[in-house]
């Protein structure tokens, strides 16, 4: 072990762990670390959206196929504003030619079956050594890079010297499960209403996950709620093609904020990825898509100079900053201002609402814009 570089990889969910997949490339030792045992990580009721920037992704990292088996793919992706009764339909026929062939526009992933998938590649690679006692590991190895992926809330980052931007929109999304009656199609939704935006995306035979955003208060009261009261409800603002049947599992509810972790001013040798690094709002389903983007961009650093040293592992952190900001700086820059648009009843915002359904439903050009803007993230992509 003693002349490979060692890179620790401080948390072990989605980004941590596609992470260590895309660093066992290289000839090196990585140690995921995580406080939670293996189970308690894979074990999580959460849902993905995934779009054609993560595909392209995880086929360079070969697990596109593996994962293909437990993917519910979308062909069309409905937008209404309730508010001001509005409603446009993007399909695959307005995806840009070079993936106009595939048959759809996202995908839908469970976290437990991500996270299985991924575990069981790493268990093939002899230099990833996870473990759920980072403390152990610190006092036996000299680690040249560690990589803090710990999540949104981690205490730990509070130890840390670093400028942190945060908004925090007093929101909370509530998820959970329904069935309808009938099968569903193929369509995920993008509902904005005044509290928050709803979105909905299809599971297997006649399944929905259901992010639900409203103020923290409204999230938990609809939680302690009784489910058939919240049917009731639920059943009430969504899509007449929707016919409810029942809740099914668990509740989930996490805070929403806005955040950039920037660790500017200080020369360890250490860098925040994913939701360590940023946090959007979930409107339009960029998180986690983001998060692997990170991955991306070290994985093709750390490429340029196969021969690693030192000295580049000290540039890598000012490298992969000025390579990820204007991705990240957009995708806050959209999905804030999504919310400050659609998410309120403020008739003088009335105009531009309308306005923008207008143009989606009568400019091809402008539907492949937001559309090819959401799933293939155009400005990551120029930059790269
Ligand atoms: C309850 C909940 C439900 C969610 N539901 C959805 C959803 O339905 N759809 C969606 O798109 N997004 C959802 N999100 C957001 C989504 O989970 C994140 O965007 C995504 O998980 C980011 O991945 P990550 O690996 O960067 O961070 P995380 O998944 O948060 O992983 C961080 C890991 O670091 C570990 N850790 C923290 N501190 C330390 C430490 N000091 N040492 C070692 N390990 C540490 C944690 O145990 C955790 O396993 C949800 C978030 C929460 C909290």
């Amino acid at each position: 072990m003693k002349n490979k570089i060692n890179f620790k990889i401080v948390g072990s969910g989605p980004t941590g762990l596609l992470l260590s997949i895309a660093l066992s490339k290289f000839d090196c030792n990585i140690f995921l670390t995580d406080l939670l045992t293996r189970d308690r990580l894979i074990d999580r009721d959460k849902t993905y959206a995934i779009t054609h920037s993560t595909k392209k992704i995880l086929t360079k990292f070969r697990l596109w196929e593996k994962l293909e088996p437990y993917l519910f793919g979308f062909d069309t992706l409905s937008i209404s504003d309730s508010v001001i009764s509005s409603i446009t339909k993007l399909t695959i026929s307005d995806l840009d030619d070079d993936i106009s062939s595939s048959e759809n526009i996202g995908w839908v992933v469970k976290h437990s079956d991500l996270m299985n998938v991924f575990f069981s590649v790493i268990d093939n690679y002899d230099n990833i050594f996870f473990m759920t006692n980072p403390k152990l590991v610190d006092k036996k190895i000299l680690f040249d890079y560690q990589f803090l992926s710990t999540g949104a809330n981690s205490l730990d980052k509070k130890l840390i010297h670093f400028i942190g931007l945060k908004k925090t929109y007093s929101q909370s999304c509530l998820t959970f499960k329904v069935s309808l009656r009938g099968n569903c199609e193929k369509r995920a939704y993008e509902i904005f209403r005044e509290e928050g935006p709803l979105a909905l995306l299809p599971l297997e035979k006649n399944l929905y996950q259901v992010i639900w955003t409203s103020s923290t208060l409204k999230s938990i009261e609809r939680l302690n709620s009784d489910k058939n009261f919240l049917m009731d409800n639920l059943s009430t603002i969504l899509p007449d093609e929707f016919k409810l049947d029942q809740i099914i599992g668990e509740f989930n509810i996490f805070p929403v904020s806005l955040s950039l972790n920037i660790p500017i001013f200080n020369f360890d040798k250490f860098v925040f990825v994913g939701d360590a690094f940023h946090t959007f709002h979930p409107v339009g389903g960029q998180g986690l898509n983001s998060c692997w983007r990170d991955v991306n961009s070290i994985f093709d650093l750390l490429n340029k100079n196969i021969a690693i040293t030192k000295m580049h592992l000290i540039l890598f952190k000012f490298k992969y900053f000025s390579t990820r900001i204007v991705d990240i700086i957009c995708t806050i820059f959209i999905t804030d201002f999504l919310i400050l648009i659609f998410a309120n009843r403020n008739p003088f915002l009335f105009p531009i609402r309308k306005l923008s359904f207008v143009l989606l439903n009568n400019f091809v050009f402008i539907r492949k814009l937001v559309l090819n803007q959401m799933t293939k993230s155009l400005v990551y992509s120029r930059i790269k």
